[in-house]
């Protein structure tokens, strides 16, 4: 009897110290709100950081916002409501979310802005991206190589502008780093821009929208390349260097002697690696969002565990309100010459997805 009970006591007090760490293991909820799941970066980046949070001891509740602004408020509203302690933002438009971040932050909540700068409001408390500039200066700068490989004899060179969406803060940051490479080619005249379309407010493409993208290249091409040919297509994102590349394929650009113009990208996504691979598109630039997701991951515990956040450039994303303390990753330019070895050997994709 005797022996039972200390059998029980013991197994009480088992329970008892096991209960207080099961309990500590729940560190709370994380609000991960992404934009859309038109492309599976932002997928792969939800679900990345979903599996990386639990694996932490967290709570995650991921949202896509489908592109649409007062989806995505009334989801990060619903997260503040619901308890989170902590919001990882990819914002669909980085100006709307002053009112329900104050929100957030009367309730305590932290707030990290995700790959997009969340601009005019002082309750952002930090940015994990890339080196968004040099996504711009590689872009550039492979659209620059490009040429002069495909079109050795032709000067000048014959180029169109495409930016991202204008409500994006990195769709400038983009735009300028290729902007520091082109400009100065566009002066000496080796580069012409025939449409005379320059400038973010001339090229941007609302909402990162392809097909936007490729009528803006059908129109280019009716009415400015009937008689001259483009060399080259800056294309800040994959997703517009599709709709790109359907608008030149459309007039018969890539066949016959209609040599396809340089097209560039970013995001390596799987079908413009594809592309890549069959001499459509030119290049893209790789940025590995599992890294991302980790960095933002580590940001969080940091906070939440009352220390401060690494993070290695404190003077470039000021949002208008403050310079937001900013972790950034390395961008990778990736044309048909490494592709495979540095997807594949970053285990991103597998040969087999790359290859069917
Ligand atoms: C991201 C890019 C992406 C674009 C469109 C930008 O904010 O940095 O990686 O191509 O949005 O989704």
């Amino acid at each position: 009897m005797k022996k039972l009970g200390a059998l029980i006591a013991s197994f009480a007090i088992g329970i008892a110290s096991f209960a207080p760490m099961a309990f500590a293991q729940d560190k709370g909820v994380v609000g991960i709100s992404m934009p859309t799941k038109t492309s599976t970066r932002w997928i792969s980046d939800g679900e990345t950081m979903e599996k990386l949070f639990k694996e932490a001891g967290y709570t995650p509740d991921l949202q896509f916002a489908d592109d649409d602004i007062p989806n995505q408020l009334a989801q990060i509203e619903n997260m503040v409501t619901k308890g989170a302690k902590v919001l990882v933002i990819g914002a669909i438009d980085g100006t709307t979310l002053s009112d329900i971040l104050q929100k957030a932050a009367d309730a305590g909540v932290k707030v990290i802005a995700y790959d997009r700068l969340i601009r005019d409001s002082g309750n952002v408390d930090y940015y994990a991206t890339f080196d968004n500039f040099q996504v711009g200066v590689l872009q550039a700068t492979s659209l620059v190589n490009g040429l002069k490989a495909k079109f050795p004899d032709t000067k000048p060179w014959n180029v169109e502008l495409f930016g991202g969406s204008p409500d994006d803060n990195n769709a400038f940051f983009f735009y300028d780093g290729a902007m520091s490479v082109l400009q100065p080619m566009i002066d000496s005249g080796e580069i012409v821009v025939k449409s005379g379309q320059m400038g973010m407010d001339q090229v941007g493409t609302l909402r990162w929208d392809g097909t936007v993208a490729q009528a803006r290249m059908e129109n280019l091409l009716s009415s400015t390349y009937t008689e001259d040919k483009l060399h080259g297509a800056l294309s800040p994102y994959d997703g517009l260097s599709i709709g790109i590349l359907s608008a030149l394929k459309g007039v018969g650009y890539g066949s016959g002697d209609m040599a396809m113009p340089v097209v560039t990208g970013q995001d390596a996504e799987l079908p413009s690696v594809k592309s890549i691979l069959a001499d459509e598109q030119s290049s893209t630039v790789f940025k590995d969002t599992r890294e991302l997701a980790k960095v933002t991951v580590a940001m969080v515990d940091a906070i939440m565990g009352g220390k401060t956040p690494e993070v290695n450039d404190e003077k470039t994303y000021n949002n208008g309100v403050k310079v937001v303390p900013s972790y950034l990753l390395k961008p990778v330019a990736v044309d048909k010459s490494n592709a495979k070895d540095i997807l594949v050997g970053a285990g991103y994709y597998t040969a087999e997805q790359i290859d069917n």
